[in-house]
């Protein structure tokens, strides 16, 4: 019975968004994108919004789950250097295969019927008749209707990622994105900030990869950013607390996990904001803690090296993570900050 409801429900849904597409091709004043944007960036953004929010009305999961798997998808793109599509709002990716079902004769079949018939994936979200894996509407409708076949509350949503992807790094960042486009309510959370306050004085060069660093790291993972005890240490990014606690080597640490998927890891601490703790969610600029000599012992070991803190960069493939160097990106941030100064942002 539960089943067939939801087969029900599916093909209101089905219903639900032929006429919603219908509705915005009559009417341009519908479709067009609330605030018509300047720049091709925000153009971007706010098309790719207005995707979600379509999918989202007729499937009723929420814009910013979809809007998690989706950047998720992205950040595979880039890992996994699959095939982008050319002028693509969507990144979620079907291999051909997938799409149209593994015995099916037919490689670019876009017959729903007998893509259906051969277990494919593929559906039709755009209301065109056909299941084409390069349309945008197709290509996430598709991955909606199959969320949606686990029921739309968060456990669902967990159960129905967890059998897509059999992969609980995979759940995992995905949750973590949909906590920070929940949160800000926003797609456009690409801004940056330089970890110390540009009014502190502090000293950084380039020592990523250096045989020795402070703190015992092996090869150096890392850019070293001197500065006095108690300087404020704030997010880089609009990110969420991964981890926060003591680390033999890196004292007390934090690291936040921002939605490239990359690790922002922040070493050497004398303490964390009483504001913060693991899972929340933080803007770029936002305080975390202060600089100190924390680490290189048991808990609570200060002292062995002059305070600094140490920040490094990781990247997510989806099943390892690399170090890289975060150099670039710190000058970069610095600059960005002192032509655009933090508080500027929105506060939120
Ligand atoms: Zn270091």
């Amino acid at each position: 019975m539960k089943q067939m409801l939801l087969q029900c429900r599916i093909a209101l849904s089905v219903i639900a968004v032929y006429t919603l597409i219908a509705a915005c091709a009559a009417c341009p004043a519908l479709s067009a994108a609330p605030s018509a944007p300047a720049n091709p960036a925000a153009k971007t953004l706010a098309e790719r919004k207005d995707l979600f929010d379509k999918v989202s009305a007729i499937t009723g999961i929420p814009w910013y789950n979809l809007a998690a798997i989706d950047q998720y998808e992205r950040t595979m793109n880039l890992a996994k250097k699959r095939p982008i599509r050319d002028g693509a709002l969507i990144a979620i990716y079907y291999p051909e295969a997938e799409w149209v079902g593994y015995l099916n004769p037919d490689h670019e079949d876009q017959n729903v019927r007998s893509i259906a018939f051969f277990g494919g994936r593929g559906k039709d979200g755009s209301g065109d008749g056909l299941a084409n894996r390069n349309n945008d509407m197709d290509a996430l409708y598709t991955m909606a209707d199959y969320i949606l076949s686990f029921g739309t509350n968060r456990d669902d949503f967990s159960i129905g990622l967890w059998e897509y992807y059999q992969n609980s790094r995979s759940v995992e960042r995905i949750q973590q994105f949909s906590a920070i486009y929940a949160a800000f309510d926003s797609l456009d959370l690409s801004r940056h900030a330089f970890p110390l306050p540009l009014n502190a004085e502090y000293a950084y060069r380039s020592t990523w990869g250096a045989s020795r660093g402070w703190g015992g790291f092996r090869i150096h993972e890392g850019t070293d950013l001197f500065a006095n005890h108690g300087v404020p240490v704030r997010s880089t990014c609009y990110g969420i607390i991964e981890e926060m606690g003591w680390n033999p080597y890196g004292g007390w640490r934090i690291g936040i996990r921002d939605l490239n998927g990359t690790y922002h890891y922040f070493a050497h601490l004398s303490g964390f904001s009483k504001q913060v703790k693991t899972g929340d969610v933080l803007k770029p600029g936002q305080v975390i803690g202060w600089v100190g000599s924390s680490g290189y012992g048991k808990p609570g070991t200060q002292g062995k090296f002059p305070p600094h803190l140490h920040y490094g960069m990781y990247r997510d493939s989806g099943l390892a993570e690399w170090s890289f160097d975060p150099y670039p990106h710190l000058r970069r941030w610095e600059r960005e900050e002192e032509r655009a100064p933090i508080k500027s942002l929105k506060d939120k």
